[in-house]
């Protein structure tokens, strides 16, 4: 490796987990780093079901990217429409019309998009998790199907939400929707019996790949809480007000919401980097594209693997460690030092199941209950720190509690 003489310039694509992550510690470096993202916000994923019931605000998951970046950080609002690794360029396209970046170094943190696995009708009825704007869709479609079937009592198919997928986002939903429904019964002048939640899954189980307690306590919980979770079931068509499973049977919906498939985000695939079924690009032992090494791939659009050489599943965890790291490997870069591979570090996971409830299995041992959500709610805080020390994490804590408060009161 032999140190750069001139400015070196890293090009970061995405204000994700991963790409704050990288950015937020490129600052004071020799280089000229520039940060590309769809929007003038980061927005915390992890949180999105949230929001979807109304239990926090839209601002509340946002945090402005500027607020975080350091000075010498450039951030360019727009969005990525072609990567052309062979000229070391990207195509952005801005309000103020089309940008050529080119770069001696890019960071690829794009995320992840919905996969719809060609299930006819899935795309044209569902709606997903993926950003503030689903997130508000979905919020305001399960609120006009209940005004409507308050209206209209004989249109039954309007009480009913399903939820097509049993991972992570879709148990996280579930138990939102099962805490709030009595809020949008009294709402919409409704008794929370009207209102019927189901969580549909292909799998044996819920959590499928994960520790089989979380799976069985997650099944206790929602269904103890009057949601009807349907594993081993795969949907093989959605329809304007129903759901049809493989086995020939047919669930009514007047809202569905698909979080049973996530995938790279697509332009890793269109600029050739694309190694596995979900988009992910292989990456070398420093997160490099195996063809093109000034090019780090992180986050969801990595395909990483654990010790035994089985990928790790795509998390908000291993995206902010991939970014720190690719940030350390860049300020060596810059200084001519050699690069250091990436291990991945994974401590668990601690999943919150409706405001009441939190369970998960850290270093082996399993939590549930009070110690859980208090767990889960300090990952969160320890994150704004890491990207925007106490100032942000003061922010957001006064933010949270204030709505959390006034919610209560309303
Ligand atoms: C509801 C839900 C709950 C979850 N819960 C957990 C959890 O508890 N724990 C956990 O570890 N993981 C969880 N996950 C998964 C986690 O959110 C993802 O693994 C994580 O967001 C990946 O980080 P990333 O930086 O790779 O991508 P992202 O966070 O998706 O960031 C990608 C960024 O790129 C931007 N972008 C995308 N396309 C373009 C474009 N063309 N041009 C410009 N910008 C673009 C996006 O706006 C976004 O800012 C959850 C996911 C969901 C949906």
């Amino acid at each position: 490796m032999t140190q750069h003489t001139t400015q070196p310039r890293i090009v970061i694509l995405g204000g994700g987990y991963a790409g704050v992550s990288a950015a937020v510690r490129l600052g004071g470096t020799s280089a000229n780093v520039v940060l590309v993202n769809k929007h003038s916000y980061h927005h915390l994923t992890t949180l999105l079901h949230q929001p979807a019931v109304g239990r926090r605000g839209y601002t509340d998951l946002s945090v402005g990217l500027r607020e975080v970046l350091p000075s010498c950080v450039d951030l360019v609002r727009g969005r990525v429409m072609a990567i052309t690794p062979e000229q070391k360029s990207v195509t952005v396209k801005t309000r103020q019309g089309e940008k050529q970046l080119t770069y001696d170094y890019l960071v690829l943190a794009l995320g992840w998009e919905a996969e719809f696995y060609q299930i006819p009708g899935l795309r044209e009825h569902a709606l997903t998790l993926e950003d503030l704007n689903t997130s508000r869709l979905t919020k305001d479609r399960i609120e006009e199907a209940l005004i409507a079937f308050d209206e209209n009592p004989e249109q039954g198919w309007r009480r009913s939400i399903v939820i097509g997928g049993g991972g992570l986002s879709g148990v996280e939903l579930a138990g939102e929707l099962a805490d709030s429904r009595q809020k949008f019964a009294t709402a919409f002048d409704l008794k929370p019996e009207d209102i019927s939640i189901h969580l549909v899954d292909g799998a044996p189980g819920l959590l499928h790949g994960l520790d089989p307690w979380l799976s069985q306590e997650t099944t206790a919980y929602l269904t103890a809480r009057g949601v009807q979770v349907h594993s081993g079931t795969r949907i093989s068509q959605v329809k304007d007000r129903a759901v049809v499973f493989e086995n020939g049977n047919t669930l009514e919906a007047g809202t569905v919401i698909w979080t049973g498939g996530v995938r790279a985000n697509r332009l890793v695939e269109r600029a050739g980097f694309a190694g596995n079924r979900q988009g992910r690009a292989e990456v070398d032992a420093f997160l490099r594209s195996k063809a093109y090494p000034e090019v780090f791939i992180i986050g969801d659009c990595a395909l990483v693997n654990d010790a035994q050489g089985n990928p790790l599943p795509p998390t908000a965890q291993l995206a902010v460690q991939q970014g720190v790291w690719t940030a350390r490997n860049l300020r060596r870069v810059i200084k001519g030092k050699a690069l250091q591979p990436y291990k991945a570090v994974t401590r668990g996971i601690v999943l919150s199941i409706g405001r009441r409830y939190a369970l998960g299995v850290v270093n082996g041992y399993r939590i549930s209950g009070v110690p859980a959500g208090m767990l889960k709610d300090a990952i969160a805080y320890k994150y704004l720190f890491s990207i925007g020390g106490p100032l942000l994490t003061l922010k957001k804590w006064w933010s949270w509690a204030a709505y959390a408060s006034a919610m209560r009161r309303s």
